[in-house]
């Protein structure tokens, strides 16, 4: 069987390998396909999109959305809502705009977050965080150049140390940035051309099942088209289950090894998602 892996970053956002570089690692690797998923920005398509081509691998241009997890409203809700764009045009100017107003709010939220840092006795400016961005020429600086910044500086041992004690959700520097509605990410990711599929559910953090059920049911209402049921993050029983419920709900299927070159333990590839997943969701976008 034939492999594809969809979602995948690169340093147009928080990965370290160029786009054009992934399309290397991918035809490698022998995918048939891997899609370009960066947060918050379609700038590496275009140079993801020509190697590709050039080395006769399938490319899916594609984009990652961060939402607001409380889906329903409820103001209780603490996990992590990214919406994939799949086949959207990469020039779209809705979809540059709401880019746009993701990337200002993470220009306010970095430098409280270094600021909390400086706060808890940490020693680190703001311009050693653009640095380690603008090495790779990254269009949105993310809390993993933080991280980059606290390891280099020999503040923690790891990237995993920087999360878990200082920059995660849970950790004593971590600032909240604002964030998009859901409907609204699916929107601009269907007006742009694409079709929005859930990735790595889990992190929503929703431990009841019917809870979990009923956001679901609202992202369909909005326009939901996919659920990503293969991740590192999901175990095989939320396999089952997301596939299940995909079945359920009308939704195509997906998955990815979420790959941050050297950022992550995640290999390239590693989630053997069989390349009819990529043909389905080809189809379902009218192309
Ligand atoms: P941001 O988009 O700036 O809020 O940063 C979120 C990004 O940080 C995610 O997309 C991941 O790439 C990365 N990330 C989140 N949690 C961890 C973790 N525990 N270890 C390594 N990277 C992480
Ligand atoms: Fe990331
Ligand atoms: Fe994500
Ligand atoms: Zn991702």
């Amino acid at each position: 069987m034939r492999f594809c892996d969809l979602h995948v970053h690169s340093t147009a956002s928080d990965g370290t390998d160029a786009p054009g570089r992934l399309a290397e690692v991918a035809a490698a690797a022998g995918l048939a396909a891997f899609a370009l998923t960066d947060h918050d920005t379609t700038a590496g398509i275009p140079e993801a999109q020509r190697a590709a081509d050039r080395l006769g691998i399938g490319f899916v241009p594609g984009v990652e959305l961060s939402a607001d997890p409380d889906v329903l409203g409820s103001g209780r809700s603490r996990g992590t809502l990214h919406l994939l764009g799949y086949f959207v045009h990469h020039d779209d100017p809705g979809l540059a705009a709401i880019a746009r107003t993701l990337r200002d709010a993470r220009a306010q939220r970095n430098p409280a977050m270094v600021r909390r840092l400086n706060e808890l006795g940490i020693e680190l400016s703001y311009d050693e965080v653009v640095a380690v961005a603008g090495r790779s020429r990254s269009a949105v600086v993310g809390r993993p150049h933080i991280a980059q910044v606290l390891v280099d500086r020999g503040h923690v041992g790891s990237v995993a140390e920087a999360f878990e004690r200082f920059i995660g959700v849970r950790g004593a520097a971590y600032v909240r940035r604002d964030l998009l509605s859901a409907a609204d990410a699916i929107a601009a990711i269907r007006a742009a051309g694409g079709l929005a599929a859930l990735a790595h559910p889990v992190q929503l953090a929703i431990a009841d099942q019917a809870l979990f059920e009923r956001v679901l049911r609202r992202l369909v209402d909005a326009g939901l088209g996919a659920v990503e049921t293969r991740h590192p993050d999901l175990e095989p029983a939320d396999t089952a289950r997301l596939t299940e419920l995909a079945d359920r709900y009308g939704l195509l299927t997906t998955g990815g090894s979420d790959y941050h070159g050297g950022r992550k333990v995640n290999r390239l590839g590693s989630e053997q998602v069989p390349a009819t997943c990529w043909q389905r969701l080809a189809e379902a976008a009218g192309g």
